[in-house]
């Protein structure tokens, strides 16, 4: 959407989001192109709008759930239960029993297999479950302590005495290490061994193995300098690997999940200026709903605030990197201005930007950010100070805007 049709819109709404379809269909026509053998979820908790997850699961996505509510919006939108897969640590009994008729449920501990064990013998049914594994590797190191699923060496050393429970049926295997890699040999690595384990986990089953889901972690540039990952390289090495594989895992269906790749790059938001003063020196351009709008540039002044170092390790899905987001000023001025751009909240923390150098603003102009798809709306404190919300619109392929009322 060009600049002139942003500052419309902003003229009606002080802060919002703009979410773009086409980018979104773009991007899922990437993956499937490059990943002809994989099948894809949707990780519904990086932005859950109901256009959004609708045209997604509308290109054949099924759902990477984190909540029971993102269980039902996948039923919602059609989405039928094998491609539903309920995954998050700390499931309820009662989790459980609202899910289990429309998710594939992925046991994340002991407890909840003994849970899960239970429902099923209660309602008198045999369960097809996966379970999500901390591996005996990293990412991009060896083994870590996780609050995610059971260990390696714990499964299968307990795999035995799970098979003999008669309610449960063990048809697949997840695992998610990392968000946000830019590392097309780290993410094949990866792909790699999960492979490797997928065989031996099948071997300790004693029955095909139905599905694998191996996470995401392919990223988005955020920075100017990041370079973005060359899907065509990936989805040629880790397809090769898949078909290797196909004689020994004759009944495996392949999963990739991913949030921020299909949505991150396509949202932007926009918020109005509200005042502009001079304090001391520095010129301070006051916008509606920053912190409590599009928390993530705060974080990022406050983490990069606490620390000398050049690239700080990345906190997903809060913190990504310095200089992760662009702001472009929406005016025609030709005249530049360094200034410090601020949010509206009693609070000195809600700093989207310090020291920056744009296009003369004045009060009533508006500033957008990049980057804003993912992990945005979700993530910032709303309730805070009882602003109002920024709204999310949402602009269809064929050109219309979709505001919340629709
Ligand atoms: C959040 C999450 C994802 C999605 O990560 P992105 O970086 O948005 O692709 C996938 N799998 C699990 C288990 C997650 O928690």
């Amino acid at each position: 959407m060009d600049n002139t049709a942003l500052r419309q819109l902003a003229q009606q709404h002080p802060s919002f989001y703009l979410y773009d379809q086409a980018a979104i269909v773009s991007a899922i026509a990437t993956l499937k192109t490059n990943f002809p053998t994989v099948d894809f979820l949707y990780s519904a908790k990086t932005n859950p709008h109901d256009k959004v997850v609708e045209t997604i699961a509308t290109q054949g996505f099924g759902i990477d759930a984190a909540s029971v509510a993102e269980v039902m919006l996948g039923v919602q939108n059609g989405v039928p239960k094998e491609k539903i897969q309920f995954s998050a640590p700390g499931k309820t009994m009662e989790n459980l029993a609202d899910t289990v008729d429309h998710a594939i449920i992925i046991a994340d501990s002991f407890h909840e297999l003994d849970q899960l064990h239970q429902l099923a013998q209660e309602r008198n049914t045999v369960l097809n479950i996966g379970i999500r594994i901390n591996p005996n590797f990293g990412f991009d190191g060896g083994a870590s302590c996780s609050k995610f699923g059971i260990d390696q060496d714990q499964l299968f050393a307990q795999l035995p005495t799970l098979l003999q429970q008669e309610h449960l049926n063990i048809v697949g295997l997840h695992c998610h290490l990392r968000s946000q890699s830019l590392d097309v040999d780290l993410l094949h690595q990866y792909h790699k061994n999960l492979l490797a384990l997928a065989l031996e986990f099948q071997t300790a089953l004693g029955h095909p193995l139905q599905f694998l889901n191996m996470g995401s972690g392919i990223g988005i540039p955020y920075g100017t300098t990041d370079t973005e990952v060359d899907v065509a390289a990936l989805g040629a090495v880790t397809t090769a690997a898949l078909t290797a594989l196909q004689s020994a895992l004759p009944q495996t269906k392949f999963y990739i999940e991913t949030g921020r790749y299909v949505v991150g790059k396509a949202g932007v938001y926009v918020t109005r200026v509200l005042d502009k003063k001079v304090s001391h020196g520095t010129t301070m351009i006051i916008l509606c709903n920053t912190l409590n709008g599009f928390i993530r540039p705060s974080i990022e002044q406050m983490v990069t605030g606490y620390t000398t170092q050049d690239s700080p390790h990345n906190s997903e899905p809060l913190f990504t990197s310095k200089g992760a987001f662009q702001f472009t000023a929406l005016t025609d001025s030709i005249t530049f201005e360094t200034v410090t751009l601020m949010g509206n909240l009693c609070t000195a923390m809600d700093v989207m930007a310090k020291n920056l150098t744009l296009p003369t603003l004045e009060i009533g102009d508006s500033v957008m950010v990049n980057n804003a798809g993912s992990y945005a709306a979700v993530l910032s404190p709303v309730q805070f100070s009882s602003q109002q919300k920024p709204v999310e619109l949402f602009l269809t392929s064929h050109g219309q805007i979709l505001t919340p009322f629709h």
